[in-house]
């Protein structure tokens, strides 16, 4: 795949950028290098002022970068434009609280008494230089919610962005800079996926995180298995909406366009199935449908625009072969299901509702990974959770529901990182994220993401440790 930035709203290349030789990627990985022997002792108060100055510098910048952001994947700039904001929000939030999360842990004198120890103390010491290889859809986000844990943790960051956003992955490391960090600290690879595996291996990576598809996910998993590195893996998801008869029905079918269509459709934990009580069925399909046709389709960078395109002509393609297949197994289309008239330019794709899927079809198993919602029809509580648990993903997932005793089961029973009840899917700095099954796992984001890359040790001292000290 070229490295460029070629407009998804009307496919025309803007830029191409040459992919980093050997030499270089050599020179950026002794770098690195050198810049975690010196990250790595510096104190919290200072990761945090660097932090907060590449918060501040976004804040200023969150409107050009966002012109970047949707000129390269298509998203509408208004979701652009609070996508940059999250960032610095989330900078902010880990230059806040990191000390306080990775603070030394002490365990009970008592529980340890028998290690012999006069003291112990565990703590989170950095694991060095991080690989990251990140997806388009968020372009920023994304990469930031791994740096801003990672640099607080002490780690130094190398980030393979996806091929078609290289304008603001060359932003990211500016970013970086300009605030205060020194050369190497977080350098972008301008590189294709190719150049992963020799990257992966090179003794100097200590670890790899990667946010992206499941053949992706697997491909680095298993480098960094036969490595011995650890990874965290953020993969696909394909997120129930459940909605039962107890819900707000106005609410759930208003969250459900918003869940399933932001960032055109192509968010992972973007809701994807919709699975309703026969009793709400027929009026939730009918809010939903008359939701989805109401949406604005068309230039991002109208801040009007609910849908862009989508973000390349292949994934256009791999979106209409699902449907395709779907209404050819006898799937009925309630909305879309075809490029818009207007938009003749640019890669389109019409806001969707499916209804009578069943599973000899495509899209019941995999990721629809655009403005494309599936409906179920489920006559019990148990169906539900069965038809919601019944994919190869376990992300997050959504329930509507006013009832405890189904509160209960659902966050029992749901197969996925996340259950959120009577609202949509959305990441936090402050809550875990991640996912299970074919999703992925470890997690990003709040204490559990800080630490992911972090090296626990167990600082023991034996009674003499306690004479010298005296
Ligand atoms: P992708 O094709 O897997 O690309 C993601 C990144 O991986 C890109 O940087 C890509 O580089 C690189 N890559 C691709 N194949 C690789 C390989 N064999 N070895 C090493 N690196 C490789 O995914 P995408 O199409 O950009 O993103 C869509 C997918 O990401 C969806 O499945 C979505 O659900 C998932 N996603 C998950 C999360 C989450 O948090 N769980 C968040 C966002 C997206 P090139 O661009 O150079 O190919």
């Amino acid at each position: 795949m070229p490295i460029a930035t070629v407009n998804p709203a009307t496919g025309e290349t803007l830029k191409n950028f040459d992919p980093l030789g050997p030499e270089e990627i050599e020179r950026r990985l002794a770098l690195a290098v050198t810049a975690f022997g010196d990250h790595r002792t510096r104190g919290f108060g200072d990761r945090a002022e660097l932090l907060t100055r590449a918060a501040e510098l976004l804040e200023q910048d969150q409107h050009d970068i966002a012109r970047t952001m949707t000129t390269e994947m298509g998203k509408p700039i208004k979701a652009a434009v609070a996508e940059a904001a999250k960032c610095a929000k989330a900078m902010r939030w880990y230059a806040e609280h990191a000390e306080q999360l990775l603070a030394d842990e002490h365990p009970a004198p008592a529980d340890v008494k028998d290690s012999g120890a006069s003291r112990v103390t565990v703590r989170y010491r950095p694991l060095g230089v991080v690989l990251a290889v990140m997806p388009w859809n968020f372009p920023l986000w994304q990469v930031v919610r791994f740096a801003a844990p990672a640099l607080m943790a002490g780690n130094v960051g190398l980030l393979k962005h996806a091929s078609n956003v290289p304008q603001t992955a060359l932003y990211l490391e500016d970013l970086f800079l300009r605030a205060g960090y020194p050369q190497g600290c977080f350098q972008t690879l301008l590189v294709g996926s190719g150049a992963v595996e020799a990257i992966l291996r090179d003794r100097r990576v200590a670890a790899a995180t990667l946010t992206g598809s499941e053949p992706a996910g697997r491909s680095v998993a298993a480098i960094a298995g036969d490595e011995v590195k650890k990874t965290v893996l953020e993969l696909g998801g394909s997120d129930p909406f459940v909605v039962m008869p107890s819900a707000d029905l106005e609410k759930a079918a208003g969250t459900a366009v918003t869940a399933r269509v932001q960032n055109n459709g192509q968010s992972c934990i973007a809701a994807k199935r919709f699975i309703v009580h026969e009793q709400v069925y027929d009026d939730f399909c009918e809010r939903f449908t008359a939701g989805m046709r109401a949406l604005t389709l068309g230039d991002p960078m109208q801040e009007s625009t609910d849908i862009g395109p989508l973000s390349s002509e292949q994934g256009r393609a791999d979106l209409e072969e699902l449907v395709e297949d779907a209404l050819r197994r006898g799937a009925t289309a309630r909305c879309g299901a075809r490029r818009p008239e207007k938009w003749d330019r640019g890669w389109y794709y019409e806001p969707t509702v499916l209804t009578d899927v069943t599973e000899e079809m495509r899209i019941h198993h995999e990721e629809a990974f655009g403005p494309v919602a599936t409906v179920y029809r489920v006559g019990t509580l148990d169906e539900a959770v069965a038809r919601a648990n019944d994919t190869p993903f376990g992300l997050s997932s959504n329930v509507w529901t006013r009832d405890e005793e189904e509160v209960r089961r659902f966050a029992r029973d749901m197969e996925a990182g996340g259950v959120f009840f009577n609202g949509m899917t959305a990441s936090h700095p402050a809550l875990p994220f991640g996912g299970v099954k074919r999703s992925g796992y470890g997690r990003e984001l709040s204490g559990h993401g800080i630490r992911e890359f972090c090296s626990i040790t167990t600082l023991w001292h034996g009674p003499e440790s306690r004479e010298a000290a005296q």
